[in-house]
């Protein structure tokens, strides 16, 4: 595996594999690898004849009061993981290289040009973190054109994040497909996320209910309830058990425009939960 730590040798190579006939998939992450990252590895490495991953922790998507100093960022072992899962490039480029300025200016937002996703951005995540989806699509769009994928894996455990990508290929056109991929559990149910790794023991244990909750919110809209106050008033019961969870967001949206839905109609819907457990911000979602 090729570490490439400049968007010029990036490019560069992509460039040379694109001409050679290759194609190439592409897992954008920010490390501290987990099973959820490595589904997504699974399906580049299956489906393109190269398989690139960036790891970047992109001080553009937090928040000032955000874990950007203390993310995780276990490099090594991340590398042995992309190895390991037959990866052929990993572009691990610093803040100065990828903005051309320093972390700390990076950290306080000041690229001069920035991707803003109207709408399905300003929601839920886009409140509750003003800035982080712009963050996001800014580094995603920067990725896009340093790696010059055919292909691009993202997990549906961020489906807002998701939402917005997609949007922003149709938009920009983009010649890349936008594959979801979907959300790798623990076997209590638990959505695997780099963060989990924050949480204690009790923590750990009481946020089995984001879960839990998502799953009830499932059973009984399969079983005939249509009302989607009806299904957070159950899922909000199984939360209330574990004083440890403060629930930011909990609703049930369209699919595609993430809008509220006060009544499942047979579109394609989502419910998304938000929570604090503890000093830890998760997130989860589950389709209906
Ligand atoms: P991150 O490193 O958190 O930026 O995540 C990188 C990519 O991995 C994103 O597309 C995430 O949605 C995806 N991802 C994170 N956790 C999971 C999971 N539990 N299952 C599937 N994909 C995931």
């Amino acid at each position: 595996m090729e570490i490439i730590q400049t968007p010029q040798e990036m490019q560069q190579l992509s460039s040379r594999w694109k001409c050679e006939g290759h194609s190439i998939g592409f897992v954008p992450t920010m490390g501290a690898l987990h099973a959820g990252h490595l589904a997504l590895g699974r399906r580049a490495r299956e489906e393109n004849s190269r398989f690139v991953a960036s790891l970047f922790v992109n001080p553009l998507q937090f928040g000032v009061n955000e874990d950007l100093s203390k993310y995780p960022r276990p490099f090594e072992e991340d590398c042995q993981m992309l190895r390991d899962a037959g990866c052929d490039a990993l572009f691990a480029p610093s803040a100065e290289t990828m903005y051309g300025i320093s972390t700390h200016e990076a950290s306080l937002h000041v690229p001069h040009t920035y991707v803003e996703v109207a709408m399905l951005g300003e929601v839920w995540e886009g409140v509750v973190r003003p800035g982080h989806l712009r963050g996001v699509a800014t580094v995603v769009a920067k990725l896009f054109n340093i790696v010059l994928p055919q292909r691009a894996y993202f997990g549906e455990k961020d489906f807002q994040q998701l939402r917005v990508i997609e949007q922003m290929v149709q938009d920009l056109n983009f010649p890349i497909t936008i594959v979801p991929v979907e959300t790798v559990r623990e076997a209590d149910g638990l959505a695997l996320s780099s963060r989990n790794a924050y949480l204690s023991a009790e923590e750990r244990a009481a946020a089995q209910v984001l879960s839990r909750a998502l799953c009830e919110g499932v059973a009984r809209a399969r079983a005939g309830e249509s009302d989607a106050a009806q299904l957070g008033v159950h899922m909000q019961q199984i939360l209330d058990a574990k004083p440890q969870i403060y629930v930011q967001y909990l609703t049930v949206v369209d699919a595609n425009t993430l809008d509220s839905l006060a009544h499942l109609d047979g579109r394609p819907a989502r419910i998304l939960i938000a929570a604090r457990v503890g000093q830890t911000r998760l997130i989860d979602n589950m389709p209906l």
